[in-house]
């Protein structure tokens, strides 16, 4: 707000135009500097005939207040100003003519004897024959003691623009070299800039700064050309060239300004609409650039590209406010810088078309423009980094945040799958155990079956023989077992069978190992037992089974058993041979009679 403030007090001041004119102006010692246009009364010669025999009997008009722009005109006007030394001594002084591309000026002294002294200056002339090496018009202007009326007949295609000064030649020259230390500054300053922003523009490649230094050196080739630079350095013997290139140099700076626009603005994406009528406008521009080039009038030519920037530059403000306006951050700066580039540049132009009097300030607005436009651009570039660095950052983050959620998702589901796998792998081994046990097992009984007795019994062997421990097995046949069969059927048969193991089971130790070997056969293993120890168990298991009784179908039910008693001997080759001794002393106790325990060692 207060920047805008600031503007509005500077717009004013310049808008104020210059001091009160005088007719007959009094030079004496150590005056510096006099403004001669503020004096000078003015004839125009729309014929660009008139000589000055011819214009010297004529009526000039009055000086109008410091006014000396006429805009575009194909006239050549004549200036006529008096001076007036009151002292003794010739006074040395320079002729200053700021506006750098007057086309013709012709200087009219008249001399002592009344002989008239001419001399001819002007940018059409070859920048050698020049008096000083000056981008501006000097010529040395000694002033005579007493009064002197001088005349001044001036051309020029381009703006028609007479601000005209008298110096002493050592204010002016001390004047000059604090402009040249200001040139100076500018265009480094400006030189700095395109070199940097070309620097981020090759390791970023993002086209702003390319649009950006494009911009500054188009506003520097533009300034060169109308500041006389351009002619003094790089085209000295063009006159011609010098005079028509301003024009190009102009539109450039516009087509370039609204390229930059567009890109920095983002506008075809973020303001399709300002996009499209920027577009046109580019368009128009370019036509009226071509139109001017080929109708051949110098006046046009030189007139329309100044003329355009009254309209882009409004149109461009307008562009940065829209996309202001719809959240674009980086337009605020845009707009600002802009707003004093542009501002600077119209105020120039309305300076350069004589709709706005002439002061230096107004007629440098431009530059100064340009020079808030570099710092706050530089500000606006700087800011797109943050930005973009700010939405790197802020997808970076999101892309982090998806990444953990992710992770944590599939860290979770990778447990649950764990999980039950785990569930399935202990199922597995509890089915398969299960299936084990039950392929050891007597599916009617619930003791050993044949098949682990079997590999039960050949560990137990080998380990007793290895460590010459004792070994006994003991082998049961339940007596006339076909006849409970017969008597009280299959079932009864099969309670029996089951009675006879539960007996058994229970009353050995831990140990010991029961296991059903046949049909209505066991086998027991009694590992650490000598064979009386056997022949005892043997025998309490006998009277156990003896004893028992079951009740089935309201019947009682008994029956016996024959055991055979062995153990392992130290020539065993096998667990079998111990197996056999065992059966062969069991069918020894069927034959002598049932019910009864034999003993292997016995029966020889
Ligand atoms: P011995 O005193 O000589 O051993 O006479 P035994 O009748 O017991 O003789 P044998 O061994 O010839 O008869 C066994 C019978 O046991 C034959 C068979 O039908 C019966 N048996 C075998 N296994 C089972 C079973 O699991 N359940 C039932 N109920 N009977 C069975
Ligand atoms: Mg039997
Ligand atoms: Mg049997």
């Amino acid at each position: 707000m207060c920047r805008s403030l600031g503007w509005l007090w500077l717009v004013c001041l310049w808008l104020w135009a210059g001091p009160a004119p005088a007719v007959v102006l009094q030079v004496t010692p150590g005056q510096g500097q006099l403004l001669l246009h503020d004096a000078a009364s003015v004839l125009e010669d729309p014929t660009g005939r008139l000589t000055l025999d011819a214009v010297r009997g004529q009526r000039f008009a009055p000086p109008a207040g410091g006014l000396s722009s006429f805009g575009f005109t194909a006239s050549s006007y004549w200036f006529r100003f008096t001076l007036d030394n009151p002292g003794t001594a010739t006074l040395p002084r320079l002729l200053v003519l700021r506006t750098n591309w007057l086309d013709t000026v012709d200087l009219y002294v008249p001399g002592a004897d009344g002989q008239v002294v001419h001399r001819r200056f002007g940018d059409t002339l070859p920048f050698q024959e020049r008096e000083y090496a000056t981008p501006q018009f000097l010529v040395d202007l000694p002033v005579p003691p007493g009064q002197q009326t001088y005349y001044l007949r001036i051309t020029s295609t381009q703006a028609f623009m007479a601000p005209m000064e008298l110096w002493e030649p050592q204010a002016f020259h001390d004047s000059d070299r604090l402009w040249s230390a200001y040139y100076g500054m500018f265009y480094g300053i400006l030189a700095v800039m395109v070199l940097y922003n070309a620097f981020i523009w090759t390791s970023t490649r993002d086209r702003n700064y390319l649009a950006y230094c494009a911009y500054l050196l188009s506003f520097f080739l533009m300034n060169a050309a109308y500041n006389g630079f351009a002619y003094q350095y790089f085209w000295p013997q063009s006159p011609r060239w010098s005079n028509w290139a301003h024009t190009p140099f102009i539109f450039a700076f516009q087509v370039v300004a609204l390229w930059f626009t567009m890109h920095f603005l983002e506008s075809r994406t973020r303001t399709p609409r300002v996009h499209r009528l920027m577009q046109l406008y580019l368009g128009l521009t370019l036509a009226a650039w071509v139109a001017v080039t080929l109708a051949g009038d110098p006046v046009a030519y030189n007139a329309a590209p100044v003329y355009c920037i009254f309209l882009g530059t409004p149109l461009i403000l307008a562009a940065g406010l829209r996309a202001w306006w719809r959240g674009y951050r980086a337009a605020r700066f845009f707009v600002l810088a802009t707003m004093a580039s542009l501002t600077g540049a119209f105020v120039t132009a309305l300076t350069v078309s004589g709709l706005l009097p002439y002061t230096f300030a107004r007629f440098h607005a431009a530059e100064f423009g340009i020079l808030v436009d570099v710092v706050l651009l530089s500000l606006a570039l700087a800011d797109r980094i943050n930005l973009m660095h700010q939405e790197r950052r802020a997808a970076q983050a999101q892309a982090t945040r998806q990444r953990l959620q992710a992770s944590f998702l599939l860290e979770k589901a990778n447990i649950r799958l764990e999980h039950q796998v785990q569930e399935r792998t202990a199922e597995l081994a509890r089915a398969r155990d299960e299936a084990e046990q039950l392929a050891r097992l007597d599916v009617l009984t619930g003791v050993a079956n044949r098949r682990s007795f079997q590999e039960v019994a050949e560990r137990e062997f080998l380990r007793a023989r290895r460590y010459s421990h004792a070994l006994a097995v003991l082998v049961f046949d339940i007596d006339l077992f076909k006849q409970v069969n017969d008597t009280h059927g299959h079932a009864a048969g099969d309670m029996v069978i089951c009675a006879v193991a539960g007996i058994v089971r229970g009353a050995v130790r831990e140990v010991d190992f029961v296991a059903r070997i046949g049909g209505e056969e066991f086998a027991v293993l009694l590992p650490e037992v000598q064979l009386a120890d056997a022949q005892r168990t043997a025998e309490r298991l006998r009277e156990l089974v003896a004893d028992w009784r079951g009740a089935f179908d309201g019947r009682v039910l008994r029956c016996t058993a024959s055991f055979g008693v062995s153990i392992v001997e130290q020539d065993d080759p096998g667990f079998d041979t111990v197996l056999q001794r065992a059966d062969q002393a069991m069918y020894a106790a069927k034959q002598a009679g049932r019910d009864q325990v034999s003993v292997y060692g016995a029966l020889s």
